[in-house]
């Protein structure tokens, strides 16, 4: 039995309708769209999924994100359930829409979400191609606030993040918003400064 996996994704013109397998909406005829053809450990045989391409392209995002990356590959549906709170704001409008009425339930459940001063950091993030989540974006404000006083560990125990520290902090480090010093110690980089500033009231 082979363990090949491979997975290829082109773009077509629809000749008919598809359905999205991330948001479940339909692909019209004549709409680009997406096709993924795949084989995956999980499952026997070749697979083969359409897509809108800002679904799978904000899919991939999330899951950069949020996941340990092809561990365990999640739709956007399941991480808007799983976490909302990092979700909702990195969805462009366009995908948002389609899942309008998920949204709208998590919303009506818990209407402040995400602290404006945190959606305006995930703004200026986006502006420049950047995705921070609400939890990234704690830990950077946290680090600017204590620079080089503190390691990963203390800042997991500091904002209660048991066990989700390390990959987040990668993810930082990856972005070259951290760093860490020989000590072990981290250190806000001038590019995180940055995105933290946009958010602090000038004085
Ligand atoms: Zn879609």
């Amino acid at each position: 039995m082979s363990e090949t996996s491979f997975c290829v994704a082109k773009q077509h013109k629809a000749r008919k309708q598809h359905r999205c397998h991330s948001c479940n909406t339909l692909i019209q005829t004549g709409e680009i769209y997406l096709r993924v053809t795949g084989k995956w450990p999980e499952n026997d045989g070749i697979a083969r999924f359409s897509y809108h391409s800002d679904c799978r392209a904000t899919e991939e995002t999330l899951n950069r994100e949020l996941t340990e990356y092809g561990e365990d590959y999640a739709t956007i549906s399941e991480l808007l359930d799983y976490n909302p709170y990092d979700v909702i704001p990195l969805l462009p409008d366009a995908v948002a829409e389609r899942f309008s009425s998920q949204i709208k339930k998590i919303r009506t459940r818990n209407p402040d979400f995400c602290p404006p001063d945190i959606l305006e950091i995930i703004k200026a993030g986006q502006g420049n191609q950047l995705a921070f989540t609400a939890l990234q974006i704690r830990i950077l404000q946290h680090v600017a606030a204590n620079p080089e006083k503190l390691t990963a560990q203390q800042v997991g125990h500091n904002l209660k993040l048991f066990g989700r520290i390390n990959h987040p902090i990668g993810r930082l480090i990856a972005k070259k918003t951290i760093r860490i010093s020989k000590d072990g110690l981290l250190c806000i980089n001038p590019d995180g400064l940055l995105y933290i500033q946009n958010a602090l009231p000038v004085h």
